[in-house]
């Protein structure tokens, strides 16, 4: 599977891995996820349904913040497709409003409430917390939290 780095511009051949994850979200119908690029190391994101970049408006406020979802601490990305959402690269979900993300960091915090330390809250917007700020155990922590259903 080739697949074209959104950065670096270089087509690469997918790895093992990256050819189960890719077809693994197809699968699950996933509208965006976070691939590494073989030739350059970074990543980037694509749509598994089209295998086309989506374009992700850089200056959105919200871009880096952490995923409220059970377990999964994947960075969001907003991605300015032909319906704008907001994506997570690792689980795939995607919400179509900034209320509804909201409030699912909401609901987040209020059930692990060391979530709250990687967000901060201006008037009623979550902005992400810059990495360096985050607990060092962030990852480790919420990864040890049991997936469910949403
Ligand atoms: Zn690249
Ligand atoms: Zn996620």
């Amino acid at each position: 599977m080739n697949i074209t780095c959104d950065q670096c511009k270089e087509t690469f051949t997918a790895s093992p891995d990256q050819t189960t994850f890719i077809s693994d979200s197809q699968k699950k119908g996933m509208r965006f996820i976070m691939l590494e690029c073989l030739s350059c190391y970074s990543s980037f994101s694509l749509n598994p349904m089209t295998m086309e970049q989506p374009i992700p408006k850089k200056t959105a406020d919200e871009d880096g913040l952490r995923c409220p979802c059970n377990s999964c601490y994947g960075l969001l990305s907003y991605v300015d497709d032909s319906k704008p959402f907001w994506g997570c690269g690792e689980c795939g979900t995607v919400w179509f409003s900034k209320a509804d993300l909201f409030q699912s960091i909401t609901n987040s915090i209020e059930k692990y409430p060391y979530r709250a330390k990687v967000y901060t809250k201006k008037g009623n917007n979550f902005h992400p917390v810059p990495l360096e700020n985050e607990p060092e155990n962030y990852e480790d922590v919420v990864a040890q939290e049991k997936t469910d259903s949403k």
